[in-house]
């Protein structure tokens, strides 16, 4: 474990369950992919972790923002956000939030589908605006798969559509899935989307970027490719497809910025065997409602850290600690935990800085939202 948090956990004992994360460690992961790309100009998703800590040290690096809301967008410009350094990415927005997102000069809006250029027209004339297309999302623990992007025949009609209604086609955008552990889905989705974009570009259409999303993965339970990997694979199919002709390059990273900064601290309810069964159950103070929500169909795999660690393991469900049967975080991947594991002991779940605060429930059997400390 990151040593800073481990001191600040030793020092300072807080009340589980609870996030400490490191912001330091925000800007190192923050300068680690600037250096790996030094083309893109990064938008941090602020839905992974939208707390003003990190806001504020991200703003000081000049790092843009991709907001999913207008509360986002308010939180941004906030910390020292300029508005035109924030993408309002979610192409699912209600006219009330496009109004004032564009009212306070935010700098480009995305959409996929007819009914939102249409939205866009109306309430953010003049707009720069990017079509989202469909990509795989194999490979990807998280998908984001079909809610989101429309096909390469649909996203060409829009482009072409746009101009006329006022608005400025600005580029276009895709996202592989969130938690993407394979580079090829990179380079699969920049070959399609430079074939649209070199064919709207034949057709007249002024196209100058392209927003190639997040999906870059992190450590978990098993061991991922590091963020060099992907900048080569990114930077190969780009220059393969686009030549010296570069398009403005976007990447929205989220769990890569935040996620290995954080560390969640909980403690052990209750430990239980169902009568003979070798596989016990450990209930933690922390579980699906209380900020674990990835672990639904046990996606995301968290690593565990207790004080035990080096002694004799064997086979556990771990769950949470409310009265609700889908409150289980592993039943299936093979977790092994600790035999010397009892009520009391502190658990830690690593990398959990991102998707986690914003997940926690409001009082869901009278449990408090998750803590949140920021060292
Ligand atoms: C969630 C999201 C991101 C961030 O994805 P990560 O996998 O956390 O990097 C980026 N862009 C858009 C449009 C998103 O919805």
């Amino acid at each position: 474990m990151n040593m800073k948090i481990a001191r600040f956990l030793a020092d300072h004992q807080p009340a589980t369950p609870c996030l400490v994360l490191d912001v330091d460690r925000v800007e190192s992961n923050f300068r680690r992919i600037r250096d790996a790309l030094p083309l893109a100009q990064i938008y941090y998703a602020v839905k992974a972790n939208p707390a003003p800590q990190i806001l504020d040290r991200l703003v000081k690096l000049d790092s843009r923002f991709d907001a999913a809301g207008i509360e986002e967008i308010d939180a941004c410009i906030a910390a020292g956000a300029a508005p035109g350094a924030i993408s309002f990415g979610n192409t699912i927005k209600k006219v009330s939030a496009i109004r004032r997102a564009h009212a306070a000069g935010v700098g480009m809006f995305a959409f996929d589908s007819d009914e939102e250029l249409e939205k866009l027209a109306v309430h953010a004339p003049g707009a720069r605006v990017y079509c989202r297309i469909l990509v795989e999302n194999e490979g990807a623990d998280w998908p984001l798969s079909r809610k989101f992007g429309t096909t390469v025949a649909h996203a060409r009609a829009l482009m072409l559509r746009a101009e006329g209604l006022g608005l400025d086609p600005f580029g276009l955008s895709f996202h592989v899935g969130s938690q993407q552990t394979s580079t090829g889905s990179y380079e699969a989705a920049i070959a399609k989307v430079a074939m649209l974009f070199t064919d709207l570009r034949d057709a007249g259409v002024n196209l100058r970027m392209v927003n190639l999303g997040g999906g870059f993965p992190v450590r978990y339970r098993d061991e991922v490719p590091g963020i060099d990997a992907f900048a080569d694979a990114i930077m190969g199919a780009m220059v393969e497809h686009f030549g010296n002709a570069l398009p403005d390059m976007l990447i929205e990273p989220g769990r890569s910025v935040v996620g290995d900064a954080g560390v969640v601290s909980a403690e052990v309810v209750l430990v239980s065997r169902k009568g003979d069964d070798p596989v016990r159950w450990v209930y933690l103070d922390i579980g699906r409602f209380g900020g674990l929500a990835e672990t639904e169909g046990e996606s995301i795999k968290y690593q565990f850290s207790t004080a035990h660690d080096g002694g004799p393991v064997g086979p556990v469900a771990i769950a949470g600690p409310t009265c609700d049967g889908a409150d289980i975080m592993y039943e299936k991947s093979n977790y092994r935990l600790p035999l010397a594991l009892t009520h009391g002991d502190r658990v830690e779940l690593l990398a959990t800085g991102a998707y986690v605060t914003t997940y926690a429930s409001q009082r869901f059997n009278g449990f408090a939202p998750l803590a949140e400390h920021y060292i």
